[in-house]
């Protein structure tokens, strides 16, 4: 049973690759945000916990956030786990072994999905779509064949996303570097981090991530 942690900047496919490791592993993702909402929804011990925590206005503890990943493991049959979005921080990092080794789990590998962020813009900012049928173009990947038609309904009206802007985009990198710089060299220094190409094509990510996991790489 694998206990990872899988890291990568908005735009890296993280979301595509941890919902194919649950459907094709029977890994469960464990994404802090989430796991708050459904115990609080569930009103489970941790959860009213939480919940009167947030009424207060407060900041949910370490201790919360630790106690509530430990009671989703002990409720789920999972064959493994991705860890989404957590440790933020090198105590919480420490704290998620040690929960995991009272289960008799420990962490295996901390994956990143590297990328070239002057790439992943370029290839974020060029996204556009048919505004009626919803058709996925790209100013330098995929035009449409006869310029302003949609090649699959013939509409001429285009759509982008608001947030598909280089400046967005760059925040959401720099939010990602700030977040993960405290615990990747926490996990370097005990040999966990393990890098994927992150702009290799989905299959090709998919292709390494496996092969991490299997122990063949
Ligand atoms: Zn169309």
């Amino acid at each position: 049973m694998l206990n990872i942690i899988l890291l990568g900047p908005p735009g890296a496919g993280k979301g595509k690759q941890a919902a194919r490791l649950q459907a094709e592993r029977g890994m469960i993702q464990l994404s802090t945000g989430d796991m708050l909402r459904e115990a609080v929804a569930a009103g489970t011990p941790v959860g009213r916990k939480a919940k009167a925590v947030m009424e207060r206005g407060e900041l949910v503890s370490d201790a919360i956030v630790s106690a509530l990943i430990g009671e989703r493991l002990d409720a789920s049959a999972d064959k493994g786990a991705i860890f989404d979005g957590c440790p933020r921080t090198k105590h919480q990092a420490a704290a998620l072994e040690i929960l995991l080794a009272q289960r008799g789990r420990r962490l295996d590998h901390v994956i990143e999905l590297v990328v070239d962020e002057d790439e992943l813009v370029r290839r974020i900012v060029g996204r556009f779509t048919c505004a009626k049928c919803g058709a996925p173009y790209h100013d330098h990947f995929r035009l449409p064949a006869v310029p302003g038609v949609c090649d699959v309904c013939g509409s001429t009206e285009f759509k982008r996303r608001p947030d598909d802007n280089e400046e967005t985009v760059r925040t959401r990198m720099a939010e990602y570097r700030a977040k993960t710089a405290p615990i990747l060299p926490y996990c370097e220094d005990k040999g966990l981090v393990r890098r994927v190409d992150g702009m290799a094509s989905v299959d090709e990510v998919a292709g390494q991530i496996d092969a991490i996991l299997d122990g063949k790489a």
